[in-house]
């Protein structure tokens, strides 16, 4: 791997030959209960991308710690964009390494709000037409790989910094885990977008952080490192 923001120009020219893909990870500043750290989604898929990168070759871009948060977005301490900036945002990086040589793109989240990840794969349906020789692939580990990752929990349904990301934090850096929130779910009325949403949803968790271990965190990291490594594969070799 090469750390886009650690290499000199004339690295990045001898690296080009060996490789054209290059990863951009995406996380948010945002709540994640009253024991997860604000930056859980941008930590999770950079230190998943650390550990890929030990077995392949891409360019990392350094993470963007900021997304588009809709649930939690009233909640203390998150800090979210809009899905146009992130359009904006996610457009232009892709088009200006494409102008340095690149012409494979992973846009990988560590945070898989569904309009968030809207604005990421909007962004690649523009570009994908635009750029003819381009392979593009946007994902979220909690998208492509949702059933092997709730096979781990034990808690049906688990999702935002329940015991699925509390796990995958206590094995990644404990040292960041403030003791373990109550289980809870959002009550927000389906199919109503509301106001004030702290109100229906105050601990800002959806499910167990009760039943997080270390040892389920494990086996999320590997499900989800193996799963990068397969579609790194594969854009490698796309016609
Ligand atoms: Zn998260």
């Amino acid at each position: 791997m090469y750390i886009l923001e650690n290499i000199t120009m004339t690295e990045f020219k001898k690296y080009l030959k060996q490789t054209k893909t290059i990863v951009f990870p995406f996380g948010t500043i945002e709540e994640h209960g009253s024991h997860l750290p604000l930056k859980t989604d941008a930590f999770t898929i950079e230190e998943a991308l650390r550990i890929v990168a030990k077995k392949k070759k891409f360019f990392l871009a350094p993470v963007l710690h900021y997304g588009v948060c809709t649930t939690t977005k009233d909640h203390p301490g998150t800090i979210s964009i809009s899905a146009e900036t992130l359009r904006r945002f996610s457009y232009d990086l892709v088009t200006e390494s494409y102008k340095k040589g690149l012409r494979n793109f992973l846009l990988i989240s560590g945070h898989g709000g569904s309009l968030h990840m809207s604005a990421l794969k909007e962004t690649a349906e523009v570009l994908v037409e635009r750029l003819k020789d381009i392979r593009i692939a946007v994902l979220s580990p909690y998208d492509v790989i949702w059933k092997e990752l709730s096979a781990i929990a034990e808690t049906p349904n688990d999702s935002h910094a329940g015991e699925l990301e509390t796990s995958i934090m206590l094995y990644l850096a404990p040292e960041l885990v403030k003791g373990r929130a109550a289980e809870e779910y959002p009550k927000i009325p389906k199919p109503f977008t509301v106001r004030d949403k702290v109100k229906y949803w105050p601990g800002g968790v959806w499910g167990n952080p009760q039943k997080a271990t270390r040892e389920k965190g494990e086996k999320a990291m590997k499900l989800i490192t193996d799963k990068i490594i397969d579609i790194l594969g594969m854009i490698e070799k796309m016609k």
